[in-house]
Parts: structure tokens; sequence; C-alpha cells
């Protein structure tokens, strides 16, 4: 089958709630990908850092199918001998007293939820049903219902109401708002230490450092979602490290399952995810065998291999190259560690095809930023080919039309 096929298939059987780049993978190993017609290309996406470790990593790739073959899912109704070990490894690695495993980034944001409200009626005596859980403007925490309640972002939410109320919103990086919005039901303020889909926005130095100061002076759980910042993205293992904070509670997700799995977690002290009773929550395939071997591998490769500090030195290389390209509609070049947002002003889509037609995949966020986040395997010589595209495409597309048209007819070239 060639690529017009499979995409005639997808767009006719398939839920159009995407608009993907139209090429067809059918390899990954380490940085690279592969199309159907035998392309290659370089991955600066990494599934929206859900593969921090590189495609198909050997090192997962044992843990995942040695597992497959023992063991793959027992339900919690029993206790395997992969979770434990995992629980282990995260206390280890992180410091804190516990973990609840879920699946989808999405679910654990809803267990930290469910968790911080149950904290807040039981241990801080908020009345029933006033909880409230502060959150930012410009967020993405997931799909839900629930969760979109609180998008600010009019796609995310329009015609999927009614909303869960009980999300008072404030604006990011300004204490001063937050401050004003803290009330004697405020259960917790929840809030990416950078954020990712709004396009890689880091806030204003000192802001989560105040931010976690007002929360414990007002008895308010603190709640850092690193999905996509966390595991080494921003070149420390946790972005929240940038600011010297602990949070009460941190989500993870993405790259904790390497690539393979989905798989992802709560962490907090016993203070917060012990006021979970048996029969509270749940998952069927919440913390299943195959989810935890493959998450510790995760976590291995991630430490054995240095990525967090991967991450910190080639981004920096990265970001001040990047700085020195001189092209009108190139605004801001901004993010941390390998993770870094081409913010421009106008769509940056048509770049993102250039730079597929250059044999370099990354995806515009918000319309206007081109956002590169490569595996933190890449290597030096692979950053300077990146740039070189990168480059090449924003030195030469000068209208929306014209040379982006003449950048797609360029023959592929690597
Ligand atoms: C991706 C993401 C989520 C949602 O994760 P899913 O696995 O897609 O449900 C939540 N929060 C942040 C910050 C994310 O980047």
């Amino acid at each position: 089958m060639r690529t017009q096929q499979y995409i005639e298939l997808e767009e006719r059987y398939g839920a159009h709630n995407y608009h993907p780049l139209d090429i067809v993978i059918t390899r990954g190993e380490g940085v690279w990908l592969t199309d159907i017609e035998g392309r290659r290309y370089l991955d600066c996406l990494a599934s929206y850092s859900a593969v921090n470790q590189g495609h198909c990593h050997p090192k997962i790739l044992q843990a995942f199918t040695e597992q497959a073959r023992k063991l793959t899912l027992t339900s919690r109704a029993f206790r395997n001998d992969q979770l434990p070990l995992l629980y282990k490894d995260l206390h280890d690695l992180t410091g804190y007293d516990m973990t609840l495993p879920m699946n989808s980034g999405g679910e654990a944001v809803e267990t930290a939820i469910k968790a911080v409200r149950k904290w807040g009626y039981t241990i801080k005596g908020i009345p029933e049903n006033k909880a409230e859980i502060i959150c930012a403007e410009g967020n993405f925490h997931g799909r839900t219902t629930t969760i979109i309640s609180f998008s600010t972002d009019e796609q995310y939410r329009f015609g999927f109401g009614p909303y869960t109320p009980g999300f008072p919103i404030v604006r990011y990086g300004d204490i001063e708002d937050l401050r004003s919005k803290i009330n004697r039901n405020t259960a917790a303020f929840l809030v990416e230490p950078i954020q990712g889909e709004a396009g890689i926005i880091v806030p204003p130095e000192g802001y989560l450092h105040e931010a976690a100061r007002l929360c414990k002076e007002n008895n308010v759980l603190f709640v850092a979602d690193e999905i996509q910042s966390g595991l080494g993205r921003s070149g420390k293992l946790f972005a929240f490290e940038y600011e010297h904070i602990r949070p009460d509670v941190v989500i993870i997700g993405k790259a904790l399952g390497g690539g393979f799995y989905p798989i992802s977690a709560v962490l907090s002290d016993r203070d917060v995810l012990g006021v979970f009773q048996p029969g509270d929550h749940g998952s069927t395939f919440g913390g299943n065998p195959l989810a935890a071997a493959t998450a510790r591998a995760a976590l291995r490769v991630i430490v054995e291999e240095n990525l967090v500090q991967r991450s910190s030195e080639l981004g920096s290389y990265f970001m001040e190259k990047l700085r020195t390209i001189r092209s009108s509609h190139l605004k801001q070049v901004r993010g941390r560690g390998l993770w870094i947002g081409l913010v421009l002003d106008e769509p940056a889509r048509p770049y993102c095809e250039a730079l597929k037609n250059r044999g370099m995949l990354c995806k515009e966020t918000h319309e206007c930023v081109i956002r590169i986040a490569p595996p933190l395997v890449i290597t030096k010589d692979e950053i300077d080919w990146a740039f070189e595209q990168i480059k090449s495409v924003l030195t030469s597309i000068t209208t929306n039309t014209g040379n982006v048209a003449a950048e797609k007819e360029l023959v592929w070239q690597n």
C-alpha cells in the first residue's frame, strides 16, 4: 500500500480529531523515523515527549518483551511482582512516599483531582462539595470532561458541556492573581511548571517558588503536572527543580512508558495519597505488571544514559544556535532543555510542512509556535543537522504562499 491509500483509509474510517502531517511512519529507531516510502526523518516531537528515551530503545524493548512473555495483567484484585518494584524505584528517584499508577496522563490528572478534593474534605475540613482547585490560564491537563471544564481554550471546550465546577482560573505567572483567588475552600493549585501545549511558556522567575510559598501559607496543596515537562525534558528531572520547590503532588506520564506502553502516576507523600481507601478509586489496567516492568526500564534508561544532563547541555547548545537565526518572522526562541519553542508572527504549520520535506518532523503548537522536542538521545551532530534545516526554512520562507511552495518542491535530501 502507498501513502495515499493509508491516508484515505484513515480519513474514511477514523474520527477526524487530529490533523496529522501526511506521512505514514512504519519504523522508529532512536531519533529517526522511517515512512513507508523509505524516507527517514529526524523526530523533533518525540510523541509529545513520550519517547524521551528514543524510539524502540533496546533496553526498554527487552524489559517489555520479557515481561510480555511472563505476565501482562492481573488487575489490582491480585498483587503482582512488578508493581512494588516500580513503587520503590519511583520513591528512590523522587523522594515521594507513595505512587498511584494509572494509564493515560489525563487519568492521572483526574486521580490527582480526586486525591486533593478528598484531602480538602477529610483533612483540611472544606465543607462538602465546596472544594476549589485553582488552575492557570492556557493550561493543558488532558481531554476528559472534567479536565476540559477548566481549559481556557475554546476549541477544547466547545460542544462538551455541561462543565465540572470548582476550578477558578488565574493568569499564568501572575502571583497576585493567585493570591486573590485563594480562599478557605481552596484545596489545591494545579499547574504546569512550564506550559507545554500553550507554546512552551516558562513562567517568570520566582513565580513557582512564590506560588508554592503561598500554598503552604494557606494550607493549599501545590500540584505540579509534569506529564510533559518531567522526566528530563526540561533539562532537570522535574521542571519545578528550577525554582527549588517540592510540590505536594507530582503527576507524571508520557515518558514514564518509554514510548512502549501507556503508564502514568501520581506521586505524593502519605498525607495526600493516604486519603484513598480500598474501593475509592481504581483502574483495570493501572499498575499492571507489563506497565510496571516497562516503566522501570524507562526510568533506568533516563538515569543510566544521563538523559537529564544531556537535555540540559544539548538544549542550551541548540537554543544558543537557534538564537543566531535572523528571520523577520522569528520573534522569540524560548524553552528549557531540549524543549524549545520558536515563536513566529504567523502560523507555524507551513514551516512544519517545509521541515518535513527536509526530513525533520515537528508539530506546531498554538498556531504560531514551532515546538522542537527531540528524543533526549539526540547527538550534537544531529542537532547541527536539524539546525541547518530550521535555519534554511526560517530564512527562505518570506510569505505564507510563495516560498513555502518552493520549499515543498525541494527534493528530499537526507
Ligand atoms: C499530554 C499531557 C497531558 C495528558 O496526557 P494524556 O496521556 O494525553 O492523557 C496532561 N498534562 C500535560 C501537561 C500534558 O502535556
